[in-house]
């Protein structure tokens, strides 16, 4: 059998029947060594128990990595939990990425192929879920709230199953999925949440997963998907927003000198210099994420963002003497759901259901296995 529809079928049969999901937790390519410790419980390998509080070093060599004090070598490792609840953290203390204040619930595969570490947790889809709201979300919410997060957390993740195929595990730990540090805290307003909406999913009009994005702050209004990315999505579009307005990331401001944004314009864009860009900065007086124009060129307002590591693209300019003053609103992309709105809607009483719509137009809320009623019968 083709090894990739293998790998498929793994990751669907395992998230079906066991609802588990593994995570790939990068990056770890130039990591040399880092201790693993089991918390609760037993680990167990092929080749040794690991009892509780015990603690093993791996270390990598060129081509194979040892494990504690035996000098076998190995490019591959599974450890696997002797009890449904037993722990286990990873640290390294020269890593900023292995802290021992992360804990793991499930199975740890250590791989080595071509020098190239890679490191796998399989838990349960819950236990994935309450880290990475842990890691979007914080700690301080209301359970309305994180049953919000859980369910986009939850629908995002089985968008995305098959991201990560050919590396051997369903999503990874950073922005390019969802931030995944393992469990940092026990949260018991997060663990409900995640209990409570369980199987929940968001679907639009067609009983096709949706695109669950969300980011931090809107600055008072969603951005249409398509003036993102290119792809558009009718529930993806611009919603007024005035929950979020007192919130810490509502607004923002940035000063910087006048001749840094030029040579940005004459070096990287191509704006010829004799062109006096000010008189052009000076006409957006009114804060957005439209692009603006330079006599007839188009300049979008995400490569400003990027080239200036902007908290948004949403923004106004004043220029004053050699100066420019950015006036800016919301932190983040601004598609879908805006995180500090949502969490604002929450401390008034709105509940999940509508703080989804409210972000999410016209979309639906299903049991995971109605869904693939639905979609069995779209095969057929
Ligand atoms: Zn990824
Ligand atoms: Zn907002």
């Amino acid at each position: 059998m083709n090894v990739y529809l293998l790998i498929l079928l793994l990751c669907f049969s395992q998230l079906r029947a066991q609802e588990n999901i593994s995570v790939g937790l990068n990056p770890f390519e130039n990591t040399k060594a880092f201790t693993f410790k089991t918390l609760s419980g037993t680990y167990q390998t092929k080749y040794l128990k690991i009892s509780k509080s015990k603690q093993l070093s791996i270390k990598v060599y060129t081509g194979y990595f040892t494990i504690g004090e035996s000098t076998q070598r190995l490019t591959s490792l599974f450890l696997k939990p002797n009890d449904k609840n037993a722990r286990f953290t990873l640290f390294d203390s020269r890593s900023s990425h292995l802290k021992s204040s992360y804990s793991y619930q499930g199975t740890l595969t250590i791989k080595l192929e071509d020098n190239k570490l890679t490191l796998i947790n399989t838990c349960p889809l819950p236990e994935y879920l309450s880290g990475v709201i842990q890691a979007e979300a914080g700690t301080e919410e209301n359970t309305e709230y994180y049953k919000v997060q859980a369910i986009i957390c939850r629908t995002y993740a089985l968008s995305y199953l098959f991201r990560h195929k050919e590396s051997g595990y369903n999503l990874c730990n950073t922005v390019h999925c969802q931030v995944f540090k393992g469990t940092k805290v026990y949260n018991s307003n997060i663990t409900k949440a995640v209990k409570k909406t369980k199987d929940l999913l968001l679907v639009d009009q067609n009983a096709q997963l949706a695109h669950t994005l969300f980011h931090s702050n809107c600055g008072g209004e969603t951005e249409y998907a398509q003036n993102v990315w290119t792809s558009e999505k009718h529930y993806l579009s611009a919603v007024k927003d005035s929950f979020c307005s007192n919130k810490t990331h509502a607004t923002w401001t940035k000063k910087m000198p006048l001749s840094e944004v030029e040579l940005y314009f004459h070096h990287q864009m191509g704006v010829p210099k004799h062109l006096n860009l000010s008189d052009y900065l000076k006409k957006r007086v009114d804060a957005s994420r439209a692009p603006f124009f330079i006599e007839k060129e188009c300049y979008d307002s995400k490569s400003l963002r990027k080239a200036f590591n902007w908290p948004s693209a949403f923004f106004k300019f004043s220029v004053e003497n050699d100066t420019l003053q950015v006036y800016g609103k919301g932190f983040g992309h601004g598609v879908g759901l805006c995180q500090e709105g949502a969490m604002v809607m929450s401390y008034v009483g709105k509940k999940y259901r509508e703080i989804l719509r409210h972000y999410y137009k016209d979309t639906h809320l299903i049991r995971k296995k109605d869904l693939s009623f639905f979609q069995e019968k779209e095969d057929e």
